[in-house]
């Protein structure tokens, strides 16, 4: 059966998906184990059904986070996260739901939001509940409020920490469930989970981290602003990878620092002993890595990601279509296979700005010689002897390039966010079965 699960990645999604909706529900069930105290009625049981299942989903939020490798490789990163913002807002409004529906049965009840002489239960409904309103509103906002990434990030676990750590505290508190013995169990087993998937992600991984270090080895400039930064493993051997995959890399910092950031892999997976990342300066990390320098101590976290070409080992080739940065991954899978010796088709569309700003331009043309590769860029600010692909990768331009048997291949596509839906609904249009069109998201938050 542990097998079964492991080895076919279907069982194994509808595992998870069972294993959340059981867990979600499982306060419910031991609800019912035990009669419901005498005089309540219907809207009182309702509303302190939502408050359970909202403290579930909120508590099942730390494992969907916790970058558990086996739930990453069923769905993929973009998917989990996805489902954590849209199970997270469902609990979310469970949550404001309980009370609301409680001060509208009993309305005596609402002198609990007289906070300095509410009892400790009620204090600490009042607290999760505003933490939780803040963490919802910094998130969905975020860039409104000009809230940069990683202050965000902190402040988003330290939210959800007071928000679940003191539902749980309110829940254990009020009384006339918890008061029975498998109830109190319940939410004491669910307050250790989540103590223990903190410890795990705060000071187990990055102590993990630590016992696996890397040194830089080169950065190298590379055209469009993209520096290709080479990492070593120090004492050990790497990590091997399936190419398109990414790494979460924390330089010249301790790893406890929380401080790291998502690259997609640029180099051959075949050769852990030098991991390659190509980073487009956009920000206040990335526009720093061209100066660190050979030497400069770098953990990874990974490899993650489901966005690979070893996935499809039965396809009879490739389309690969990528605007800009979006190339990293898609490099991977190129070296990866020449390496191999794959003789498959493969067909890169490559979107930039104009001729000089393409990264790895050389190299991809190398490659032709190793590969049964055709290259097709696209410039959006050609000069004016160019006589190549023009303007943005369309409808018309795909059928142009694209094998007709388009069923045959299987298509990854990483690009800016816009490039990515019209490249996803012009594949659509032209028949490209929704089975073989593969994502990457650079821009997760
Ligand atoms: C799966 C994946 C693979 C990626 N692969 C590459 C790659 O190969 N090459 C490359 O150049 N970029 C890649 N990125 C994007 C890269 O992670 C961000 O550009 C980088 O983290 C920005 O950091 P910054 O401090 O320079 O920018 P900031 O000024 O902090 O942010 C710029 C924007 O980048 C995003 N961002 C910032 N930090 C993070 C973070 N830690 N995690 C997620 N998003 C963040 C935010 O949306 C922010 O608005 C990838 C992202 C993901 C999710």
């Amino acid at each position: 059966m542990r097998s079964l699960l492991m080895h076919n990645p279907i069982v194994a999604a509808l595992g998870w998906i069972i294993a959340f909706l059981f867990f979600t529900v499982l306060p419910l069930l031991v609800l019912l184990v035990y009669p419901p105290p005498a005089g309540r009625g219907f809207w009182l049981e309702f509303s302190v059904a939502l408050g359970f299942i909202g403290l579930a989903l909120m508590a099942l939020q730390f494992a969907l986070t916790a970058r558990v490798n086996r739930i990453e490789a069923s769905y993929g990163i973009d998917l989990i996260l996805a489902f954590h913002r849209y199970t997270s807002f469902v609990a979310f409004v469970m949550v404001l739901v309980h009370p609301l529906i409680l001060f509208w049965v009993q309305p005596e009840t609402i002198q609990l939001l007289n906070f300095p002489v509410a009892p400790l239960r009620a204090q600490m409904a009042t607290i999760a509940t505003l933490a939780f309103i803040v963490l919802i509103v910094t998130t969905i906002w975020r860039k409104q409020l000009k809230i940069p990434y990683e202050p965000w990030r902190l402040s988003h676990s330290i939210l959800s920490v007071l928000a679940v750590g003191l539902g749980l505290g309110h829940a254990l508190l009020v009384g006339n469930y918890l008061g029975l013995f498998w109830k109190a169990v319940l939410w004491g087993a669910i307050a250790l989970v989540s103590l223990w998937l903190i410890v795990y992600i705060r000071l187990v991984k990055p102590w993990l981290m630590t016992r696996k270090p890397y040194l830089v080895e080169e950065v190298i400039q590379e055209r469009g602003n993209v520096s290709t930064l080479a990492l070593r493993p120090i004492g050990h051997d790497g990590f091997r990878f399936q190419p398109g995959q990414f790494a979460w890399i924390t330089l010249n910092i301790t790893p406890f620092s929380m401080r790291e950031h998502p690259f997609s892999m640029s180099s051959s997976g075949e050769h852990p002993e030098r991991l390659e990342f190509g980073i487009k300066a956009v920000g206040d990390f990335t526009s720093r890595v061209k100066d660190y320098k050979p030497g400069t101590k770098a953990y990874l976290d990974g490899p993650y990601g489901v966005f690979t070409t070893d996935r499809y080992e039965d396809a009879a080739g490739f389309v690969l279509i990528a605007g800009g940065i979006g190339i990293t991954p898609l490099m991977s899978m190129l070296v990866t296979a020449a390496g191999r010796k794959d003789d498959r088709p493969y067909t890169l569309i490559y979107s930039n700005k104009t001729w000089d700003s393409i990264t790895y331009r050389e190299a991809i043309n190398d490659l032709k010689a190793q590969l049964d590769l055709t290259a097709i860029h696209v410039l959006r600010e050609p000069s004016q002897d160019w006589e190549g692909a023009t303007g943005y990768v369309d409808k018309e331009m795909l059928d142009r390039y694209i094998p007709k048997r388009r069923g045959t291949r299987h298509y990854f596509i990483c690009a800016s966010p816009k490039m990515m839906e019209q490249v996803e609904r012009a594949l659509h249009d032209l028949d490209v079965p929704i089975t073989n069109v593969h994502l990457e998201h650079y821009n997760l938050a």
